[in-house]
């Protein structure tokens, strides 16, 4: 394990469909490729272990966001990177977690709701629309985006390898991981060929 990286829990919220799980395999190869331990907590993985038989009222959804959130807390103050990858729709829930897991940077992954009706990976959205799925999230039930997260990742406009890059970026600038050379050298020649 590299001992100049100091884990965090890499928090990523955003509504089904904008772009969280897939952002989130990008984001893991990169931080094991520099000698971070990484752990992924999808959402949709949790809720057939860890949170399985919690539905989607609003207590529900919070016990989900705490127990991710506490599994993340145990990893990260182990050396662990943990990406949580979780719709995670109500600020208050974040903020507990932030304040309990202290390495914290909160990622809003960003797509309009109509970009997500018009992706709809899983199929939910018609089903919600149609009403066959009651509380669904950016139809039926709320979502408060983050006021100021450490990235905003927009995934009408970026790739998801750019969005993982980004991400990145952010840990070194924040001391997580220690500054890549040869990302930075390669940063400096693309400002520097801007300003000709
Ligand atoms: P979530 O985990 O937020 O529910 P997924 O990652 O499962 O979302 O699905 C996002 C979908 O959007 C995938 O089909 C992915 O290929 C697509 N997509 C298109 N552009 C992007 C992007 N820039 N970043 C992430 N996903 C994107």
């Amino acid at each position: 394990m590299n001992n100049d990286v100091r884990a965090c829990t890499i928090w990523m919220t955003g509504l089904s469909g904008a772009g969280k799980s897939t952002i989130a395999s990008f984001l893991a190869p990169m931080l094991r490729e520099r000698g971070c331990k990484v752990e992924v907590l999808d959402g949709d993985v949790v809720r057939t272990n860890l949170s399985k038989g919690l539905g989607f009222s609003k207590e529900d959804r919070d016990t989900n966001i705490r127990r991710i959130g506490f599994v993340c807390h145990l990893l990260t103050r182990n050396g662990v990177f943990a990406i949580a990858a979780a719709i995670s729709p109500y600020k208050a829930v974040r903020e507990e977690n932030r304040h309990l897991i202290k390495n914290f940077v909160e990622v809003y992954v960003k797509a309009s709701l109509e970009e997500c009706i018009r992706r709809d990976v899983k199929g939910l959205y018609k089903k919600a629309l149609a009403g066959e799925i009651k509380a669904f999230t950016g139809v039926s039930d709320p979502y408060e985006p983050p006021d100021h997260p450490e990235v905003i990742c927009d995934t009408e406009k970026e790739t998801p390898q750019e969005s993982a890059e980004k991400i990145i970026q952010k840990l070194e600038e924040l001391g997580y991981l220690p500054v890549d050379g040869k990302a930075a050298i390669a940063e400096e020649n693309r400002r520097a060929s801007e300003t000709f």
